[in-house]
């Protein structure tokens, strides 16, 4: 895709740090990283979101990711990670093409990935869980 920074890097059109490459992955460390590591994992074909990727190019990338999470721990030594995907404007993506996040983590962070609790109205869980097993 023409605007899209990551395709660009792709191309080789803008310089990365690349950690690793096959046919259809990119992997490469974020320009600002949340800690030292900090990873992207990329699929080398235009998606904006993970869930309009086809399964077997998801599994794909999820096949790279945790190759490249092995190397990242162990290079690294973090006292943990986190794997994250943020789609769509509301869940935080900057960048409009899937990437997938490995981020080292100290237990001393100054960011957490942390989240309220919300909670069901009575019989609302199983109406959100049947709405969501009707599109599987
Ligand atoms: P997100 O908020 O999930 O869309 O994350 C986008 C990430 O891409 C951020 O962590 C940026 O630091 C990173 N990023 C943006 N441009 C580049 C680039 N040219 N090279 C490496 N990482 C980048």
């Amino acid at each position: 895709m023409e605007d899209c920074i990551f395709c660009k890097i792709v191309k080789g059109d803008i310089p990365c740090s690349k950690v690793y490459e096959d046919e259809n992955v990119l992997s490469f460390l974020d320009i600002s990283p949340a800690n030292k590591g900090h990873t992207l994992v990329i699929p080398k074909k235009h998606y904006e979101k993970f869930n309009e990727m086809p399964e077997d190019e998801a599994s794909t990338l999820m096949s790279a990711a945790n190759k490249v999470s092995k190397a990242v721990e162990k290079a690294i030594e973090p006292e943990g990670y986190s794997i994250l995907i943020n789609n769509g404007k509301a869940a935080g993506q900057e960048v409009g093409h899937v990437h997938l996040h490995i981020m080292p983590k100290y237990e001393k962070d100054d960011f957490k990935l942390l989240w309220t609790h919300s909670n069901y109205e009575e019989g609302e869980m199983g109406k959100v869980l049947e709405k969501i097993k009707t599109f599987l």
